[in-house]
């Protein structure tokens, strides 16, 4: 996957707050195209190898839970400069400290239930985005 692509998913809370549509306006209206997207389940084994990075982290038990206790949707999303911009769009982790006009800001709840992941360099978007979806499935 080249540098201008990212990778994120809209998580459980977000999609069962009835948020994917809110959330895919506000990546559109950012200027990102969607070249892969899919409406899917984790099993806890790919949450766990998904996150293995934060395994050793108090919260990783929880964030595990979370993550498969519902559909997500995980997406590529192509834009010039696309990881930097993407997480400037989804603003910080904890949404108490999310900038306005962030997605997060608008439909985080807390630090662990944050309505979107995004990928945080060109390395982690290829291996994000080659863990959920097949060559075939990238337009
Ligand atoms: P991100 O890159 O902004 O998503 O943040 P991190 O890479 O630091 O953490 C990954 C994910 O773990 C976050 O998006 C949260 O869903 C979750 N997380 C981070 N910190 C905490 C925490 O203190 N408690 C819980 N329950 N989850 C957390």
């Amino acid at each position: 996957m080249s540098s201008n692509r990212t990778f994120t998913m809209i998580k459980p809370d977000a999609v069962n707050a009835g948020n994917i549509g809110n959330i895919l306006q506000m990546i559109n209206e950012a200027g990102f195209k969607i070249v892969a997207m899919k409406y899917t389940r984790l099993s806890k084994q790919d949450a766990q190898a998904f996150y293995a990075v934060h395994s050793a982290r108090p919260f990783f038990g929880e964030l595990v839970e979370f993550m498969i206790s519902g559909t997500i949707v995980a997406a590529i999303l192509e834009k010039d400069n696309a990881v930097a911009d993407f997480r400037t769009l989804i603003g910080a982790t904890n949404p108490a400290e999310a900038a306005e006009g962030t997605i997060r800001k608008a439909y985080a709840s807390s630090i662990g239930e944050n309505a979107v992941h995004g990928s945080d360099s060109d390395e982690n978007a290829a291996i994000e985005g080659a863990f959920h979806f097949a060559g075939r499935e990238i337009y």
